[in-house]
């Protein structure tokens, strides 16, 4: 399986746009937080980001949108666990390095 490392993007109107996962546990699609620090989150809805079954081909299909898009930016985001400034890991984290985070450094050493 090919690796897609995790990448957020902020929209036209500064709202975060993510990789995360539905309802199901097999299904993952893109989503935009509604207010910043919040956790209330809003699927994207458009025929090109579908909910599909893996994280890689969500990432992928996000990736590929948001390229077409007008104004959005990529952010930094944690290669390993894919959170950024405005989504920690639960308990918090900081940057120990440009794309990863503290609590993902131990992880990716293994
Ligand atoms: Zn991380
Ligand atoms: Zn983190």
């Amino acid at each position: 399986m090919d690796q897609v490392v995790p990448q957020a993007y902020l929209d036209d109107m500064g709202r975060e746009v993510f990789v995360g996962q539905g309802i199901g546990r097999d299904s993952w699609g893109a989503f935009r937080s509604a207010g910043y620090g919040g956790i209330s989150r809003h699927r994207v809805c458009s025929p090109m980001l579908p909910m599909v079954t893996t994280r890689c081909e969500a990432q992928r299909n996000l990736d590929l949108y948001a390229r077409h898009r007008k104004g959005w930016k990529k952010i930094n985001t944690c290669r390993i666990g894919g959170c950024t400034d405005r989504r920690a890991c639960p308990g918090g984290c900081t940057w120990a390095e440009l794309n990863l985070c503290s609590r993902c450094v131990d992880k990716e050493t293994l």
